[in-house]
């Protein structure tokens, strides 16, 4: 046997909270993640930053070549003694091809597991408040491919035994055929006014549903322009969404926002957009890297000098930087002052006790902290003070891919910047990433909170569509907010 490990997971329709468990702690280990289009990019966010990540994404024409290729990557990977993830939309067994691909690894002896997920049909299916079996309503399930596989181009399917043998079926990959997926049902036996329901985007915030009977279903699905990823869902379980629907109903389903920052500050503001409905990535998008330290240049600057501490992270990463070089942090002689009262408590936290900052003429203090909050704070202070840099802003290419693609396939439609170290990691990802800064803020608005936070984004010339000053009411602000901009 390889040493190298191959785990197909299934991802889970789209929720990203929706992944199992041990799918999740197999993403973490993870040297090379291959993925799809059908998963939520955010889910890319919780790999390696080392971790290599490889696309393969939709490529119409390529078919036959692109299952190949992905095969052969596999096996290259694994055969170099690396973890790889395969990550599937929904479960990787349903229309997933795991079959096909673990067989080959099986051939050429190469470990693997398998780690089902939630499949869209099913999920999605609850999400629009349709739960597929009932015991008053649907003793059997099918689910069911719409792809077309035959030469007319349309599904080979054994239209008289599923018309008469299931209660409850699912299609997926079919709405291109939903017209004749209907009438063969019709013609088969299945009642016209039969329950259908048609699911898109199931499980994300942006999920929209249509239901109908098979007489009316196609043409209201055509109205209302839904295309994949979308299921058909048949049966009489679909007349209880009235009752059931319960997910796609709050004050900001459909909303989504992006937040360049985890910070426990906004634990509130993200579990309160969350509970009312919308999809909430928030995640830091630089990565700290520390920079190496010249033993004498840190004892000289902290003879005798004022180190004014930027942040938390800045206490932390000093103390590690004196460590780690060898110094006693007895043998520092400063004075250590604190940017605000926060900074101020993790320093008495740590035995440390600081006076907060306060500029005064002829004092010459140096800065303490990453690079990123060293430059903001020297823009205040007109470049005057010393620095001492301890980290440097890097990316890694797993959250440029996970950005690019929450932009471009329109999973996020607001950046939300609450203070101005946000706004200022929001500019610098963009920079270090080579991505365009129109082509982001063609895609989606930037709403903006505080008179800080707006100086930032004007510094550096990024228009934003609101500045909140506080948030009294987070959702009802944010949400007037963002439906106001979509209606004008
Ligand atoms: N293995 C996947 C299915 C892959 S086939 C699973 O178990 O869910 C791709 C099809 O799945 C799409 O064409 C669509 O019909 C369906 N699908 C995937 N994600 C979906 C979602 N979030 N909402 C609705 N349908 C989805």
């Amino acid at each position: 046997m390889n040493k190298g490990m191959v785990y197909f997971v299934g991802a889970g329709p789209g929720d990203v909270d929706l992944i199992t468990v041990k799918g999740k702690r197999a993403l973490q280990q993870a040297d090379v993640v291959i993925f799809d289009r059908l998963i939520n990019p955010f889910l890319l966010t919780d790999i390696r930053n080392d971790a290599k990540l490889i696309y393969c994404g939709k490529q119409p024409c390529k078919h036959t070549l692109r299952q190949e290729d992905i095969q052969r990557e596999i096996l290259i990977h694994a055969k170099k003694g690396k973890t790889v993830v395969r990550l599937k939309g929904g479960d990787p067994a349903v229309f997933g091809r795991v079959g096909e691909e673990a067989e080959l690894l099986a051939e050429h002896r190469v470990a693997y597991e398998i780690i089902p997920g939630i499949t869209a049909g099913i999920a999605a299916t609850m999400y629009a408040g349709v739960p597929i079996t009932h015991r008053n309503h649907s003793k059997s399930f099918a689910v069911v491919t719409g792809h077309a596989s035959k030469e007319d181009g349309t599904p080979k399917i054994d239209w008289p035994s599923i018309s008469k043998g299931v209660e409850t079926i699912v299609f997926y990959m079919g709405v291109k055929h939903l017209k004749m997926i209907s009438t063969e049902l019709v013609k088969h036996g299945k009642a016209k006014d039969t329950g259908a329901l048609v699911v898109q985007w199931g499980t994300y915030s942006r999920q929209r549903t249509i239901e109908g009977t098979l007489a009316t279903i196609a043409n209201k699905v055509e109205q209302a322009k839904i295309t994949n990823p979308a299921i058909i869902v048949v049966g009489d379980v679909v007349k209880l969404r009235n009752k059931l629907a319960w997910f796609d109903q709050k004050p900001l389903s459909g909303k989504s926002f992006l937040i360049p920052r985890k910070m426990e500050t906004n634990e509130k503001t993200v579990s309160t957009l969350k509970e009312n409905g919308a999809d909430v990535f928030e995640h830091d998008l630089l990565i700290n890297r520390e920079e190496k330290q010249n033993i004498k240049n840190l004892l000289n600057l902290s003879s005798k000098r004022e180190l004014v501490f930027l942040s938390e992270k800045s206490v932390y990463a000093f103390l590690l930087t004196v460590g780690t070089n060898g110094l006693d942090l007895r043998q520092i002689q400063s004075t250590f002052l604190a940017i605000n009262e926060k900074v101020q408590r993790t320093l008495q936290s740590v035995g440390l006790q600081a006076n907060l900052f306060v500029k005064r003429v002829g004092m010459s203090p140096v800065l303490v902290g990453g690079e990123l909050e060293i430059n903001y704070y020297q823009d205040q202070l007109n470049n005057k003070a010393e620095e001492l840099v301890l980290t440097k802003q890097i990316v890694a290419q797993k959250d440029v891919e996970s950005f690019t693609r929450l932009i471009e396939e329109q999973h996020v439609n607001t950046i939300f910047v609450s203070n101005p170290m946000d706004a200022l990691t929001l500019i610098r990802f963009i920079e270090l990433s080579g991505i365009s800064m129109k082509d982001v803020l063609d895609k989606v608005k930037v709403i903006c909170q505080g008179k800080e936070t707006m100086h930032v984004l004007n510094k550096h010339n990024v228009p934003f569509e609101w500045a909140i000053e506080d948030l009294p009411d987070l959702v009802s602000t944010l949400g007037e907010v963002v439906l106001q901009k979509e209606s004008s």
